[in-house]
């Protein structure tokens, strides 16, 4: 049988990082298995369900990469699927017709509390002979079974059992027509035919009333995964307060997807003590049964590590259409200027992030207008304005415009001039750079291009000049 995995996100929200750790386990478990992979948007809920999040959730998937094979489909366009079966499970006497009251339940509820049971409908509609006029808003139940108990083999938790006199008989379909939850959720994965239901822990306690519900619609029942929280790193559930938690948030910051994808995988399945995964080690070596039960730590450090280790390894090509977006995104206009591969080759062992990356190379791409106050009061003096301009005669009398040439030129006119590398080189930066800091100075100068750096070591001549003059 074809191995077929869903992701059911319900489009409250942002896709978040537990999300995507759920949809990456999930979608591997399918590609591991060369089976198929669905996309299921669950947006019963209309009130909280939005065009916004369903397309933040798509943007999200896309943006990792988490490709679907089939979908998304919309539980919304399914209501007539899931009443005509819920109306069949009445006729077969599975499900019954509840009129109790608000007032009764919350009275039921109430004297369960003060007896410390844990509250639960009685069943009084279950086998009640009392009419009941058709216009009377009534709820559906699903008729759980009374006696035995539900067993399943959790790839994550082991072995569950519950014995069915712990599950009430739940609402199947609402006073407004609306069928609820824990039911289409049964129905699509049948339709769909789920064989792998990868999802949160927090949903652990529907399975075993969903199970009962596969049984009365005489449907086969999927195996289970239900995969542990993400934590922050101070141990409790990871929120917002411990900075991005949505997965675009994670682009933003300047991080790549396969970073994260890796992080993901890491954080909560492990393979020995492999810490770097290429997506394709990721489909062979994943198994369900390596998820790890317990809570994972979310650990930025870790993940910022990774990044760096993408942006040095991955071809420069591919991580500069991620650093395009981050120029774009910080108003860099780089379609004069250098190449942003080059930019990644220079700038990779610098940077964590993308988002640094194209902070730090911004002035390759826009005028220097001034110099950092402190790196220019340091190395713009007057005693700097012979190397400079020594530096300058032999740059622009250069021929080869690449790293080595230029660097043999600045390494002439320290041996001239009889000073030392620092002496040359660190005005020198600063004159293109505008600041103290930057990569090897050569190879900013052959990314730069000689016009560019001829004008900004004039006009760091014409800074020291002035300021001689002061
Ligand atoms: N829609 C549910 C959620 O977003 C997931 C349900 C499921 O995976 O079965 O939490």
């Amino acid at each position: 049988m074809t191995v077929k995995t869903r992701f059911a996100p319900s489009p409250t929200g942002f896709l978040h990082v537990g999300g995507a750790r759920t949809a990456l386990y999930s979608w591997l478990h399918a590609r591991h298995q060369q089976g198929e992979f669905v996309l299921r948007i669950e947006d019963t809920d209309v009130e909280r369900s939005t065009q916004e999040a369903i397309d933040a959730i798509l943007e999200g998937m896309s943006w990792l990469g988490l490709n679907w094979d089939e979908g998304p489909y919309y539980q919304t366009q399914r209501f007539d699927r899931y009443n005509a079966l819920i109306d069949k499970l009445v006729a077969e006497d599975k499900a019954y017709k509840c009129y109790c009251s608000r007032e009764r339940l919350d009275g039921l509820r109430e004297q369960q509390m003060a007896a410390g049971e844990k509250p639960r409908y009685d069943g009084h509609c279950r086998d009640s002979n009392a009419t009941h006029d058709a216009s009377e808003p009534c709820v559906i139940r699903f008729k759980n079974p009374l006696t035995g108990s539900v067993v399943f083999d959790d790839h994550v938790r082991g072995r569950i059992d519950i014995a069915n006199r712990e599950l009430d008989d739940l609402i199947i379909r609402r006073t407004d027509g609306a069928p609820t939850y824990n039911f289409c959720v049964v129905v699509d994965d049948w339709d769909m035919e789920i064989t792998h239901v990868v999802r949160g822990e927090d949903h652990i306690n529907n399975t075993p009333r969903q199970i009962n519900i596969y049984h009365a619609l005489g449907a086969p029942v999927p195996e289970f995964a239900h995969v542990s929280m993400i934590l922050g790193d101070d141990g409790a559930k990871l929120s917002k307060r411990h900075g991005a938690v949505s997965v675009m948030q994670y682009r933003d910051d300047g991080y790549l997807p396969q970073a994260l994808l890796n992080y993901l995988v890491r954080l909560g399945w492990s393979h020995g003590d492999q810490e770097i995964f290429t997506l394709e080690e990721m489909i062979n070596l994943f198994s369900l049964d390596g998820i790890s039960k317990s809570a994972s730590a979310f650990n930025t450090d870790k993940l910022l590590w990774l990044n760096q280790h993408y942006l040095k390894t991955l071809p420069a090509e591919e991580v500069a259409s991620h650093l395009q977006w981050h120029m774009t995104d910080q108003g860099i206009d780089s379609s004069q200027g250098p190449a942003l591969a080059s930019i990644v080759t220079l700038y990779a062992d610098r940077c964590h992030t993308l988002k640094e990356m194209a902070e730090q190379s911004r002035y390759l791409f826009t005028e220097v207008t001034g110099f950092d106050e402190a790196a220019a009061k340091k190395h713009l003096r007057p005693v700097a304005a012979e190397p400079l301009a020594l530096v300058r005669t032999k740059l622009a009398a250069l021929n080869d415009w690449d790293d080595t040439s230029i660097q043999e030129q600045i390494n002439a006119a320290a041996t001239e001039l009889e000073l030392g590398m620092g002496k040359v080189g660190m005005p020198l930066r600063v004159a293109v750079t505008g600041a103290g800091q930057s990569p090897a100075i050569n190879g900013v100068i052959a990314l730069l291009g000689k016009e560019q750096t001829l004008a900004r070591i004039d006009l760091a001549l014409a800074f020291i000049a002035e300021r001689a003059q002061a």
